[in-house]
C-alpha cells in the first residue's frame, strides 16, 4: 500500500451532504481512495508521519474534488472557433457539426480526446461524460488510459437520415452517420458497453450513447435506455435543446420533446438529457418523477442562442429535485472546456434574469459542477465529493494568488473570483497528473504541435467554409 498525506489545507470543501467547509484540514489518501479527511490535529493524531510514502504541505491551498463535467465532445475538440457564432442549434448541428464530424477519423479521434483531456486537467476537471466517438470508442479509451483522467465514453450513434440530403453532405457521409436502423445500432453499441465498459484501471466507462432529437427514432431513444438498463450503464442523448426542436416536436408527434419521451417510455434514472432548455411547465414534474438527470451547458447557451434564461427551467428543475449537472459541450459549441466558467454562469444567469439574487446560491453552484454531476453520470458512490472511501479525485487552489487574496469565504470566492489560473494540483485516483503548471502524464507541447497540424487538415477534408456553407437550415422541419 502507498500512503499519502495531503498536510494542513487552509481549506477543503468536502460537498458533503451537509456541504461541510473544513479549515487547517488534512487528507490521507490510501491506494488511490481517500482512507481519511479531517481536521489536520485530528489526522496528526491517528498517523505517525513514517506512515506516508509521500507528505505534501496543504498550507496556503484549498482542496476540493474535482470538476465533473456531464456534457462534453470529444470529437470536436480540433474544431474550436472553426463555426461562426451566428448560427441556431440546427443550422449549427445540421450543416457545421455534421460535415465537421464525417472529416474526423480514429486517430483524430484519438488526439482530439488526448488535447481535450489536456484541457479538461488544466480547468480542474477530473470526470467527463463524452457523447461519443464518431468511429471507434477504443481510441477514446486508450486516451483516457493514457492521460490518467476519469471518463465515459460511448459510440455516438444515429438511425434516421433526412428524407433530403442537405448541400454539403455526401453519400458517404450520410452511410458513415447513421446506422441502417435503431436494432443495428443498439447491436453495435451493446459491443461497444461489452467490450469497453470498466477500462483503463476502472477510470473508463462506457455507456449506451446515441446523438438524439430528429436524427434518433423513438425507438432508438426507448431502446437506448432499456439496453443501458439491461447492461447496467447510463444512456445521454441531446433533448428539447432549442425552441426550434420544440417546435418541431409538437408538430411531428402533437407535444414537446420531453412529454414525447415520457410518452415513448424514454425518461429514466439512466438517462442524461443534455440542454434540456425547450420545456413547458409540466414537463419539469416529468423530469423528476422519473430521475431523468439534465446536463446544462450554459456557455453553449449563450454563443448558440438556446435561451437558458428567456424559456429555460433550470432554477424550476432544482427546486422539483431533478439532478442538474453542468456541461461544456464542444469546443465549437461554447468555446472551451472550462467548467469553472459553466459554474459561474449557473450562479449568476438566473440571479440577474429573473431578479431574483436567492437562485443557485454558490454552494448549490459547486454541487452542480461537482457531486451532482457524479450523480447524473451514475458514479457518485466513488466521486464527486471528498469523503472518506471515495476516489482521490481532488484538485488544489493556490490561495497566495492574487484572485483569492483575501479568502473570507471559499465557497463564494471559488465561484465568483477563482479561475484555473490559481489551480495548481490534480489528482485522479491520488495519482497527480498535473502539478506546478505541468501536465504529468504527456508531452503536452509536442501533443499540441501534431493538433494543430491535424486540425487544418480536417477543416480542408470537412468542405467548411465560412462565408459559404449556410447559417440556416430547414432540414428535419
Ligand atoms: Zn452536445
Amino acid at each position: 500500500m502507498t500512503r499519502t498525506l495531503i498536510d494542513r489545507l487552509d481549506y477543503v470543501l468536502t460537498v458533503n451532504d451537509g456541504d461541510t467547509v473544513l479549515s487547517d484540514a488534512s487528507i490521507v489518501i490510501a491506494d488511490g481512495r481517500i482512507e481519511a479527511i479531517g481536521p489536520a490535529t485530528d489526522i496528526a493524531g491517528r498517523y505517525d508521519k513514517s506512515a506516508f510514502d509521500t507528505v505534501l504541505s496543504g498550507r496556503g491551498r484549498l482542496a476540493m474534488p474535482g470538476f465533473v463535467d456531464a456534457h462534453v465532445h470529444l470529437s470536436e475538440q480540433l474544431s474550436r472557433s472553426l463555426f461562426p457564432d451566428c448560427m441556431n442549434t440546427r443550422a449549427w448541428v445540421f450543416n457545421w457539426g455534421k460535415p465537421y464530424y464525417a472529416a474526423v477519423d480514429e486517430d483524430d479521434e484519438y488526439l482530439s480526446a488526448l488535447v481535450a483531456g489536456i484541457e479538461m486537467i488544466r480547468n480542474g476537471t477530473t470526470c467527463f461524460l463524452d457523447m461519443g466517438a464518431q468511429n471507434d470508442p477504443a481510441r477514446v479509451v486508450e486516451a483516457i488510459d493514457e492521460i490518467g483522467i476519469r471518463g465515459i465514453t460511448g459510440r455516438h450513434a444515429a438511425d434516421r437520415r433526412p428524407d433530403v440530403i442537405p448541400d454539403g453532405w455526401t453519400a458517404e457521409m450520410v452511410d458513415h452517420h447513421f446506422f441502417p436502423s435503431a436494432d443495428a445500432a443498439l447491436t453495435a453499441l451493446r459491443d461497444c458497453v461489452e467490450a469497453l465498459n470498466n477500462s483503463a484501471g476502472g477510470r473508463a466507462r462506457c455507456w449506451v450513447n446515441i446523438e438524439g432529437k430528429e436524427p434518433c427514432s423513438p425507438e432508438l431513444h426507448a431502446g437506448a435506455r432499456s439496453l443501458a438498463e439491461e447492461l447496467g450503464v447510463g444512456t445521454t442523448y441531446h433533448n428539447a435543446s432549442s425552441i426550434e426542436e420544440a417546435r418541431v416536436s409538437e408538430k411531428n408527434y402533437g407535444v414537446w420533446p420531453i412529454t414525447h419521451l415520457a410518452e415513448i417510455g424514454a425518461l429514466g434514472p439512466n438517462l442524461v438529457i443534455a440542454h434540456a432548455v425547450a420545456l413547458q411547465e409540466q414537463e419539469v414534474a416529468l423530469l423528476a418523477d422519473s430521475g431523468t438527470k439534465v446536463a446544462f451547458c450554459p456557455g453553449t447557451s449563450l454563443k448558440v442562442a438556446k435561451g437558458a434564461t428567456k424559456i429555460g427551467r433550470y432554477p424550476e428543475m432544482l427546486a422539483a429535485g431533478v439532478t442538474v449537472a453542468l456541461g461544456c459541450d464542444g469546443t465549437s459549441a461554447a468555446g472551451s472546456l472550462n467548467l469553472m466558467r459553466q459554474m459561474y454562469l449557473a450562479a449568476g444567469l438566473f440571479k440577474d434574469a429573473r431578479l431574483d439574487p436567492t437562485l443557485v446560491p454558490a454552494e448549490q453552484a459547486i454541487r452542480m459542477a461537482t457531486i451532482d454531476g457524479a450523480r447524473a453520470l451514475l458514479w457518485d458512490d466513488e466521486i464527486g465529493s471528498l469523503e472518506a472511501g471515495k476516489r482521490a479525485d481532488l484538485i488544489l487552489f493556490d490561495l497566495t494568488d492574487v484572485e483569492w487574496v483575501p479568502c473570507h469565504d471559499p465557497v463564494q470566492a471559488v465561484v465568483y473570483s477563482a479561475t484555473p489560473r490559481s489551480l495548481r494540483t490534480v489528482m485522479v485516483d491520488g495519482k497527480v497528473l498535473f502539478d506546478d503548471n505541468k501536465i504529468a502524464t504527456i508531452d503536452e507541447a509536442a501533443l499540441l504541435k501534431e493538433a494543430a497540424v491535424r486540425a487544418k487538415a480536417i477543416v480542408a477534408r470537412s468542405g467548411l467554409v465560412r462565408g459559404k456553407t449556410p447559417v440556416t437550415t430547414t432540414l428535419y422541419d
